[in-house]
């Protein structure tokens, strides 16, 4: 079939395209459906791709296909196709190739009707994710305060209890404080946690191993059900339907639900009205962006937990560079701490310079809006407060339009988005703004320059 080099060369380029989606659909998707993905040939522009079962073969096709070839076909232009197959480990390639019907069984020997319990279905905790590990501040106060009154309240305070803030911020960590809590409290409360994509997963499998009694028996009797990252339900309908049934039946009978996302309920993205509005009946909290004064907190603690003297000089250096979440924040910490264990030297703003170089790179090239207005403000020499306000001289008004360029070439914000940091303008004024700057630029070569020159300063 294909020699040792040409398969290194496709485990390369599968490499890549994993690593892709890993960052577009996040760590606990990646691990459930591509990690177990494994890339068989590579022949006439086919990529051959094996699956350990059929179930996932399935859910693979449906969800992450077209993506993986278009990812592919971006690493490895001679790629026209994907296919997807089962193969266990033992079997001849791909023998059960195109036999989609449900009706024959994946595994005989294996639907002796699988144990389910709550024990068994719940995931691991992380004892490190404790309340009392979770640092305070204002970003966050609200849904700590939120979570701490569910996991102490001796009756149910409000149903459910919806956690929501961008990736890395603490959701997980807060639901997994709630649970530990509980257990350690009264081990006699059963508290499910899962991830959405579990409950979605067993679902469905209970679904083909008509077990569906069970599944839904074992939720309703449970005490506390957290699902995370709930995101992932939107828009996959018997799941949803499945899921809001649940959710009726023990928010009427008083047990306590918890969810978290990564946006509030009215903005989750293919989930039902109903649905939304029973989400949106319990509290709601948000997890808000870290500030310096938290990120810094952040590292002293963690800098205690790990017993080592760091600089208060490199912690507010980390704090003020590395912006986006605790995640990567404590990843940063790690590092520095590490590298300097390793070599046995004293942190030093060298080293970590050093040791966190790309990660600091990156850090450096996201420039918020605020930076934008004000850089563009001082070159123009207009007040900040311009970028805001109703005026429309043209002394202000180019420069607001320039302003919103940038923040449309240099940053992620959608057009929305930039309106609203613009005195709450219209994305089409923005839009109009692009494209103003951009013909402006083709006729007027020293306001292009102008242009390029803030725009290499603001990326530094
Ligand atoms: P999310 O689920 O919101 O993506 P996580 O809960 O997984 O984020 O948090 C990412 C990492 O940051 C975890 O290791 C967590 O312990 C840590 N973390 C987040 N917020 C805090 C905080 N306020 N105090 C201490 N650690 C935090
Ligand atoms: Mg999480």
């Amino acid at each position: 079939m294909t020699s040792d080099r040409t398969e290194a060369y496709n485990e390369e380029h599968w490499n890549e395209v994993c690593e892709s989606l890993r960052g577009e659909i996040g760590e606990a998707a990646y691990q459930s459906w591509v990690k177990p993905m494994a890339v068989r040939a590579v022949t006439n522009g086919v990529a051959r791709i094996s699956v350990p079962t059929r179930f996932m073969r399935d859910w693979v096709i449906a969800h992450y296909a077209d993506r993986l070839g278009d990812l592919w076909g971006t690493v490895d232009s001679t790629i026209e196709r994907v296919d997807i197959s089962v193969q266990s480990d033992r079997s001849v390639p791909a023998s059960d190739e195109a036999t989609l019907s449900p009706s024959q069984p994946e595994r005989k020997t294996h639907t002796a009707t699988p144990e389910i319990s709550y024990t068994t279905i719940s995931a691991p905790l992380d004892s490190r994710y404790t309340f009392e590990n979770f640092v305070v501040g204002k970003p966050n106060e609200f849904a700590y305060a939120a979570a701490r009154r569910v996991a102490e309240a001796p009756s149910v305070p409000f149903n459910p209890l919806f956690l929501y803030g961008g990736v890395g911020l603490g959701k997980t960590h807060l639901m997994h404080a709630i649970a530990l809590h509980i257990r350690n409290q009264d081990p006699k409360r059963t508290v499910i946690y899962m991830s959405a994509e579990k409950f979605m997963y067993r679902f469905i499998r209970a679904l083909k191993e008509q077990n569906t009694v069970d599944f839904k028996d074992m939720f309703r009797n449970v005490d506390v059900l957290m699902i995370d990252d709930v995101q992932f339900i939107g828009g996959k309908g018997a799941t949803q339907e499945e899921f809001f049934h649940t959710f009726n039946a023990l928010v009427d009978q008083g047990r306590q639900i918890v969810l978290s996302a990564d946006k509030s309920p009215s903005d989750l993205e293919g989930m039902e009205e109903r649905l939304q509005s029973r989400l949106n009946s319990g509290l709601v909290a948000d997890i808000h962006a870290t500030t310096f004064e938290l990120r810094l907190g952040i590292l002293q603690s963690k800098a205690e937990q790990f017993n080592v003297e760091v600089p208060q000089k490199m912690l507010e250096f980390l704090a003020h560079k590395i912006t986006a979440n605790v995640r990567e924040l404590e990843g940063a910490l790690n590092r520095v701490v590490t590298h300097s264990q390793l070599v046995g030297r004293e942190i030093s703003l060298e080293t970590t310079q050093e040791v966190l170089h790309d990660l600091l790179r990156a850090n450096d090239r996201r420039v918020t809006i605020e930076e934008i207005q004000k850089r563009v403000a001082s070159h123009f020499n207009i007040r900040t407060s311009d970028m805001h306000s109703a005026r429309r001289a043209r002394s202000v008004a180019r420069p607001r339009q320039v302003a919103m360029y940038l923040a449309k070439q240099l940053t992620a914000r959608s057009l929305p988005e930039i309106g609203r940091k613009f005195g709450g303008r219209d994305h089409t004024t923005v839009m109009h703004a692009v494209k103003k700057v951009d013909e402006l630029r083709e006729c007027d070569s020293s306001f292009a320059e102008d242009v390029e020159l803030l725009r290499r300063m603001l990326e530094g």
